[in-house]
């Protein structure tokens, strides 16, 4: 059934200076091949010592953070589907994950995760935008969509936060785009003056 992963992981500032009673602007990020390295295809994170950040990614993050947006993550981990991790080790590296953000002046909010099979046909899995979804009800404040973006390395994360009616920006060059996403950055750096 619908598993949203580690939302334990929700972790709203209660320092904000941002009133949450406003609608928050919010950029929603793929998690591997845009915070962390890429595993190899078929491969997973599957502990936090194999967790490696990518190139300008926390950069990124303070950036965007500084810039307003709230940071939101949503991925999908077949890994755990396949039975290669279970949902208390995905969350175990989600908190390590929110941890170093943090740390770096970049606290995310939430992680959600879609542990299901490809074949199991769920609805969160991008580029399905049911994770999305998931997020705008789940977050302790509402989301200005139209101040708000998906931003990923893959076709499916600008399909999915498309039809969530999010703006999309594309990290790098992905194939078989099957929507043009809004903008496109060619590495990290770029990315937080883009939006
Ligand atoms: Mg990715
Ligand atoms: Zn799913």
């Amino acid at each position: 059934m619908f598993n949203t992963g580690c939302l334990s992981d929700i972790q709203v500032q209660p320092s904000s200076a941002i009133p949450l009673a406003q609608a928050q602007k919010v950029a929603f990020l793929d998690r591997d091949g845009v915070i962390n390295r890429a595993p190899d295809k078929g491969r997973y994170v599957l502990h936090w010592r194999q967790f490696q950040f990518a190139d300008g990614a926390l950069d990124m993050l303070k950036a965007l953070a500084n810039k307003g947006y709230r940071l939101v993550v949503v991925t999908n981990q077949q890994g755990v589907g396949k039975g290669l991790m279970d949902a208390a080790a995905l969350a175990a590296v989600h908190r390590n994950l929110c941890a170093a953000s943090a740390a770096q002046g970049a606290p995310m909010d939430a992680v959600f995760s879609c542990p299901h099979l490809a074949v199991q046909d769920c609805a969160c899995r991008k580029p399905k935008p049911g994770l999305i979804h998931e997020a705008l009800r789940r977050l302790p404040y509402s989301v200005d969509l139209s101040k708000s973006w998906m931003i990923g390395d893959s076709a499916r994360d600008i399909e999915a936060g498309a039809a969530a009616g999010l703006r999309t920006l594309l990290l790098g060059m992905a194939a078989g785009l099957a929507v043009e996403p809004d903008a496109v950055a060619a590495n990290a750096h770029a990315v937080a003056r883009l939006l």
